[in-house]
């Protein structure tokens, strides 16, 4: 999304035909979102203008069709007369006017799920792609709240000055969620960056380490890297329930709903959740493949990297907290034995590659069919498992010179920095064989096919054995 930024600031501030903000209040008993939008054009032309809503949200691999839950559409002209109006898709109104119009809708927001608004007596998740119409995406936005009394706090990435919340356009809106209520927030300086933890069920938050741990990893990535694709840096902590997702500037997680975990595992497992999303910052966000944006918003964004973007995330979010030593380093070897238990206990590895797993997912996001775990696999599963594979073949091909993190750091700084773009899939294997300094097709077919995996062939020489009678992974 920082790629974008980058496209769209050259024309930033250009388009002044019109403006577009919004005042959002809410109606918790009902669980309703009220929407009040209004349209000035420069020079009203006397044209019907359209306004669309997104139909999915970047990260969240699925059709929602936000529009389902819309209800009570209504505009109006600046004399206070209804503007005659008619849908032209599902997700788009047309609406007859000659100049000013204020637009009324309401959004049903019920649902527990980090792509979804959430609206209760307590407070509001908003999900910015299901509330937000847009005419062009590369547009200037501003968001004002009117907020019921017990609603204290607002957090969410996007800047505040003047009442309102500005976003330069609306990839970054739709890239920027809001908690609001009466969380709990506990800011961290860390380098000159200030991290906002925004808590919604605060019960262990400030005794349990896990804001310092993630911390440790942070400061890994950003070392990593040397720059950091934020100015600050927002995590939205939900109540209990399932799911996490990222954003350039924040991640919006539903979590365990508490915070004194009972097990070692249940907090590496929350702590890694995080870190994972964090990563995203970087994995997906500005090193990306390059159908990853600017996104159609109306329909599905095929792309047979993601087992990259996500696979590899999972990698890291183990990797970065054995590095910042608050995971061990056998801790580290289990979480990635797991993974390669799991993939060969999966009969849909005889049937789907890694590489198709990518380009259906918008098929199999939440595919529960009987027959699913016979016919595909997760890029979840087995994709940490081809980045820790790739990792040793780098090493080993470059004799100990480059790693995985040189890969990572060389596309972040060639194509989010220099070029502004993602990468296609030939290059971003060329820009791997680079950085190994020799050839990866191994990698590549175990990637690209169902062939079976010859997991003793990379880590015997990596110094690792995996004994696969207990899957259990050990360093010599
Ligand atoms: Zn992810």
């Amino acid at each position: 999304m920082a790629a974008l930024a980058i496209l769209v600031s050259c024309s930033k501030g250009k388009d002044t035909s019109y403006e577009i903000s919004y005042r959002v209040s809410f109606e918790p008993e009902d669980h309703y979102i009220d929407v009040r939008m209004r349209y000035v054009p420069a020079k009203p032309d006397g044209k019907a203008v359209t306004f669309k809503m997104p139909v999915w949200a970047p990260g969240y691999y699925i059709i929602m069709d936000y529009p389902k839950y819309v209800t009570g559409f209504e505009a109006f002209e600046s004399s206070g007369e209804p503007a005659a109006w008619s849908k032209s898709g599902k997700n788009s109104w047309v609406i007859n006017s000659s100049g000013a119009l204020d637009i009324h809708y309401k959004v049903f927001a019920d649902a527990v799920s980090v792509a979804d608004s959430k609206v209760t007596a307590e407070g509001a998740f908003i999900a910015p792609n299901g509330v937000f119409l847009y005419k062009d995406i590369d547009h200037p936005v501003s968001v004002a709240f009117t907020l019921p009394d017990k609603w204290k706090t607002i957090s969410t990435s996007l800047p505040f000055g003047d009442g309102v919340y500005s976003a330069e356009d609306f990839d970054v809106l739709y890239d920027s969620p809001f908690l609001i209520g009466d969380h709990l927030t506990k800011s961290i300086e860390q380098d000159g960056i200030v991290y906002e933890f925004a808590v919604q069920r605060p019960e262990g938050f400030e005794e349990s380490p896990i804001a310092g741990d993630f911390m440790a990893g942070v400061r890994e990535a950003v070392r990593m890297f040397g720059d950091t694709p934020y100015e600050s840096y927002h995590l939205l902590l939900l109540g209990r329930g399932p799911g996490g997702l990222e954003h350039q500037s924040s991640q919006a997680d539903y979590t365990a709903g508490h915070w004194d975990f009972e097990t070692r595992e249940a907090y590496l497992s929350e702590l890694r959740f995080m870190t994972h999303e964090y990563f995203h910052c970087y994995n997906v966000k500005a090193i990306r493949p390059i159908e990853l944006g600017p996104f159609d918003y109306d329909k599905e964004v095929f792309t047979p990297l993601l087992w990259f973007s996500e696979g590899i995330t999972c990698y890291y979010e183990s990797l970065l907290l054995e590095k910042a030593g608050v995971e061990t380093p056998q801790e580290h070897l289990d979480f990635l034995a797991r993974y390669i238990k799991d993939t060969e206990n999966t009969e849909g590895r005889k049937h789907m590659s890694l590489r198709q797993s990518s380009y259906d997912i918008w098929l199999n996001f939440f595919n529960r069919s009987a027959n699913a775990s016979a016919t595909t696999i997760s890029y979840y599963v087995k994709g940490p498992v081809l980045g820790f594979l790739m990792d040793l073949e780098i090493q080993r091909i470059s004799g100990g010179k480059k790693s995985l993190d040189d890969l990572m750091s060389l596309l972040y700084w060639r194509f989010h920095k220099e070029k502004g773009r993602g990468f296609t899939e030939d290059e971003f294997w060329a820009a791997a064989e680079e950085v190994a300094g020799g050839g990866l097709g191994q990698i590549r077919r175990y990637v690209d096919t169902t062939d079976e995996i010859d997991y003793d062939q990379i880590l015997t020489p990596a110094g690792l054995t995996l004994d696969k009678e207990t899957w259990t992974l050990t360093r010599n």
